[in-house]
């Protein structure tokens, strides 16, 4: 549909970035075009009251995750909280290691930011290989909460995050292989 073409006309591609042989989508012309990112916004939103009402909050995954994230759940009127990476976060935090191409990141969220029980929706920019989405999903299984779906705008769908992820739900707006 048309809100869903401004979106995609709104991500671009580099070749080789941040190293060789990675094609790198990159939504920065998204957020300078106050339509299309409000068509983004309209998009997950008509998504998340359709298939969620009783969603509890938004986390949102360091640091794209942030640009989406506030804006989504004020149209939700619910809250929005941080999913840091390792050493940003002050007070009790509970942290969660995950492997990366080469060497290891580590994910982090404040111990009260989501109650036992609580719904949550994770939201970051894209999917790759899943890996990220997951560590963020162990953090809310220490949180004691649950994950209702995991939320992008980009999946890469040839690198298979969706599998890594199960049973974990993943929503995606735009796909490519
Ligand atoms: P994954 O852990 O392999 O799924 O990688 C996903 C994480 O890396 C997300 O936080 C993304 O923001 C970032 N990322 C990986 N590839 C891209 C890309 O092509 N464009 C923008 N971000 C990317």
């Amino acid at each position: 549909e048309t809100r869903r073409c401004l979106v995609e006309e709104r991500v671009r591609a580099f070749p080789d970035f941040p190293v060789p042989g990675v094609l790198f989508r990159d939504i920065t012309p998204l957020l300078k075009d106050p339509i299309a990112f409000g068509a983004a916004i309209d998009l997950l939103e008509a998504h998340l009251k359709t298939s969620y009402p009783q969603i509890d909050c938004i986390a949102g995954l360091d640091a794209r995750g942030f640009l989406f994230g506030p804006v989504l759940a004020q149209r939700l009127g619910i809250g929005f909280v941080l999913i840091r990476k390792k050493g940003k976060l002050p007070g009790l935090t509970e942290s969660v290691s995950y492997a990366l191409e080469y060497g290891q990141a580590e994910l982090e969220i404040q111990s009260d930011a989501v109650e036992p029980g609580q719904k949550v929706v994770l939201l970051d920019d894209l999917l790759a290989t899943g890996g990220t989405m997951s560590a963020a999903c162990e953090l809310m299984k220490k949180l004691k909460a649950e994950v209702l779906e995991c939320l992008v705008l980009i999946e890469l769908k040839s690198l298979k995050g969706a599998e890594k992820l199960k049973p974990f739900s993943i929503y995606s707006l735009l796909q490519y292989d």
